[in-house]
């Protein structure tokens, strides 16, 4: 009992020291190339009407039906915790007209009531990007272009790009019926619940883990076949201009996605590291309905807790992004205590990092706390310094000391 007292509840964790330095690399170099491709934050709140998740990402998608966190509140209103962070962008843009910017990205919390295992997690953080605008190959290729840049800024190597289209709407049942009637001569080699999704939803045959239904995948033709010209042209143009901004991926014809509201262009990023999880984020070419309005956009969002995973394996973890350790200030007596923290405070001011004992602790504690905040040079005041206007500096590493006077303290640290 006492050891589970203070965890988290399942599926969720606590990030915190030292692991919170890499993910604020993750961050603060999504930001940066962010503003490069002139997209500029929003956030969102991460409660929205369930309604709002249901029409959006559509009533029967797995998300919807099996994983939101839904609750009523006391006004008798269904709310869900975000599943996921498109829905909310978009009511935001439906809600803010003309004033909205069309390019945004966001960082945070999404939840989702899975099973919990090894990369799925119940609480998880998405970094994502929404650009709202008419379909045009050339905007899903900015976009797949930006999410390949920030792998790179990561220091991400290994990761690899799978695209394919989803076709127009228009498409779908064309899609389905082809996809039925090639699938039905092996009808009896699938597994029972695999027939049974022949019959509910046959599209998600194709990206099945299963090895039965595999083997009767690769005998029938890519979805792509099934489309009519204009779908096929749209994927031909952002292969094309992929191509031209040296984009490599890999086109695959057993890639859907599980949300109802894409079109034309989906694509997924993954990576080896990832076991049977092996999705880093998903993307696509979306058409949304919020309210009254429908909005097309193009955008992405990759799990932070895989892409920490996938950085791990390449040899990146937070011991790189540590903070600098700081100085530590110990004071002997209680003049030079007081005289210390206007020091303290002045080389706060200059922009150095430190710290230091705020009670009238032998030296010995204090040096043991020095100790422990990894300080490579500690200040070292007592009345004595205090009368000769100097101090002594400690470098904790040589185990060496001198004493120093104030221009020199200051050009040192
Ligand atoms: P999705 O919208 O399901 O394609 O999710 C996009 C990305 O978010 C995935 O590729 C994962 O990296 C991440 N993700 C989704 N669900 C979870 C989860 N339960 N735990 C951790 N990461 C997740």
């Amino acid at each position: 009992m006492a050891s589970t007292q203070f965890q988290p509840i399942q599926g969720m964790s606590d990030i915190a020291p030292p692991d919170i330095a890499l993910w604020q690399m993750i961050e603060n170099r999504a930001r940066e190339i962010f503003a490069r491709y002139c997209f500029e934050e929003v956030r969102t709140p991460v409660l929205e009407k369930t309604e709002l998740f249901s029409h959006s990402l559509g009533e029967t998608t797995e998300v919807v039906t099996k994983e939101m966190y839904t609750l009523e509140d006391r006004g008798g209103r269904q709310l869900s915790l975000r599943p996921e962070g498109t829905a909310g962008v978009i009511r935001y843009i439906a809600g803010s007209g003309e004033a909205a910017n069309n390019r945004l990205f966001y960082l945070g919390s999404m939840f989702r009531c899975e099973r919990p295992q090894a990369g799925r997690k119940r609480q998880f953080h998405q970094i994502g990007v929404e650009a709202i605008g008419a379909p045009n190959p050339l905007a899903d290729a900015e976009v797949i272009a930006l999410q390949v840049h920030l792998l790179a800024a990561w220091g991400l190597e290994g990761a690899k790009v799978r695209l394919n289209t989803i076709g127009l709407p228009e498409d779908r049942a064309a899609v389905i019926k082809g996809l039925r009637e090639a699938i039905r001569p092996h009808l009896n080699e699938l597994p029972e619940d695999a027939q049974q999704r022949f019959k509910t939803n046959v599209l998600r045959l194709l990206d099945s883990k299963d090895e039965a239904v595999q083997k009767v995948v690769a005998k029938v033709p890519p979805v792509i076949e099934f489309m009519s010209a204009e779908s096929r042209a749209y994927l031909d143009a952002v292969i094309k201009t992929l191509k031209q901004l040296e984009i490599d991926v890999e086109v695959d014809a057993s890639l859907v996605r599980g949300l109802d509201y894409y079109v034309h262009t989906v694509w997924e990023v993954v990576h080896g590291s990832l076991g049977a999880q092996n999705a880093l984020s998903g993307g696509g070419r979306y058409r949304i309905e919020v309210g009254k309005k429908t909005f097309d956009g193009v955008g992405f969002a990759m799990g932070v807790e895989r892409v920490i995973t996938a950085l791990e394996a390449n040899g990146i973890g937070a011991a790189q992004f540590a903070p600098a350790p700081p100085v530590f200030i110990v004071s002997l007596g209680e003049a030079a205590l007081n005289e210390n923290l206007l020091l303290l405070q002045m080389l706060r001011q200059r922009g150095v990092a430190c710290e230091m004992e705020l009670s009238d602790r032998k030296v010995k504690a204090q040096m043991k706390r020095a100790n422990k905040t990894g300080a490579k040079q500690v200040i070292i005041r007592g009345d004595t310094e205090l009368e000769k206007g100097i101090f002594v500096l400690k470098d904790m590493k040589e185990g060496t000391q001198r004493e120093v006077e104030l221009p020199e303290l200051m050009e040192l640290l």
